[in-house]
């Protein structure tokens, strides 16, 4: 099994007397100043003015340009938008390093050439597994949520020391830190989300959906069977895996599961998925992404229009109108950090 970083892996000391500014106040941004401050390292946060400067301030935090942060840090955390990253770096930034540590949650800009590591800084990333939003909530509760490291670039010889203090300090290595590349990081988050997390699943959940009600069955039904239930078998697999889970359902379920599941996730999806894999390991994906934002997000933008009216989201919207226990706790975190 690979080497796992946890909590005892970690100098807990090494980011005393250290300021990390971390830039971005939005889903892993909120979380991270947070749980380092709660960790008991000392953050200031870079924004632009903005709803997330005002909820910085009301959190309690010392808020910045992003260049008067980064001036002020020895460790600058970028946490912007990926798209927004090489602007904000070129223009506030980089004018402002001396040798700050570099940190990313993600390793698109580096990998893909878009932000040029800065030759007197330590470069590395670390990227929890998980959305902002339950990095802190887990960690309010006394655990963490899983996460990556990586060093790119180790000018001091202390890059790693420093990528495990992070870890620790956002709470992850409570869970577990995992050592990659950048190279691995970002093309493996990228196939994650796509293939299986967001792209994969939506995609499973509509097709689901769309075959029961075209079949003549009450949407209402196939809302709560394709989607609404999904959570509950992931819920399982978190806790047991596909073991776990299976022990669950009932046995007809479970053969189901072995006879049909191959029949929808055929061979060819498989050669679709690697086909997936190479357009970011080449780089097509990231290309396309960097043009789509240059050209102000035409596709981007038709296609989130179009989704908003699928029939499942329409009878979703009115279903979870009538469960609010369903969504209370993220309002609660989105009106905490109001967006
Ligand atoms: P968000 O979109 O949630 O937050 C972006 C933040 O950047 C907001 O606070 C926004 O403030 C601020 N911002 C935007 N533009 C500027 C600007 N020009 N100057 C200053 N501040 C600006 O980003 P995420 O947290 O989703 O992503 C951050 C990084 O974390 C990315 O690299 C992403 O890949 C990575 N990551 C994200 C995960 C997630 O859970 N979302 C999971 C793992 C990694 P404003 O309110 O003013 O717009
Ligand atoms: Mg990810
Ligand atoms: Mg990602």
């Amino acid at each position: 099994m690979a080497k796992m970083y946890y909590n005892g892996d970690a100098n807990p000391h090494y980011l005393q007397g250290k300021k990390v500014a971390v830039i971005g106040y939005g889903s892993q941004g909120h979380a991270h100043s947070q749980n380092l401050r709660d960790s008991g390292v000392e953050v200031v946060i870079g924004l632009r003015k903005g709803r997330s400067w005002d909820q910085a301030v009301e959190d309690g935090f010392q808020v910045y340009s992003v260049g008067e942060a980064t001036a002020q840090a020895d460790v600058v955390m970028i946490l912007l938008p990926d798209e927004l990253q090489p602007t904000v770096y070129k223009n506030e930034i980089e004018p402002n390093l001396t040798n700050q540590a570099l940190m990313f949650a993600h390793g698109f800009n580096i990998h893909f050439n878009q932000i040029k590591a800065p030759k007197e800084s330590d470069v590395l990333l670390v990227a929890p597994k998980g959305p902002g939003h339950l990095v802190r909530r887990v960690y309010t509760e006394g655990a963490g949520v899983p996460a990556l490291f990586a060093v790119f670039q180790d000018v001091t010889g202390e890059a790693r020391d420093l990528a495990l203090s992070y870890a620790h300090g956002i709470g992850s290595l409570r869970a577990g830190a995992l050592e990659t590349t950048f190279k691995e990081e970002t093309e493996t988050d990228l196939f994650g989300e796509q293939a299986v997390l967001c792209g994969g699943v939506s995609a499973l959940v509509k097709a689901g959906f769309e075959t029961l009600t075209e079949a003549g069955y009450q949407p209402e039904l196939a809302y709560f069977e394709c989607l609404h239930e999904l959570k509950l078998i992931v819920d399982l697999m978190y806790e047991g895996g596909l073991e776990g889970m299976r022990y669950s359902i009932s046995d007809t379920a479970q053969w189901g599961d072995f006879v049909s599941g191959p029949r929808v996730v055929t061979p060819a999806v498989k050669a679709e998925m690697k086909e997936v894999l190479k357009d970011i390991q080449e780089g097509r994906f990231a290309k396309g992404w960097i043009l789509e934002n240059q050209a102000n997000r035409p596709e981007f933008t038709a296609i989130n229009e179009n989704e908003k009216q699928h029939p499942i989201e329409v009878v979703g919207r009115e279903l979870r109108a009538m469960m609010p226990f369903v969504n209370q706790g993220k309002k609660k975190e989105v009106a905490a950090v109001a967006k």
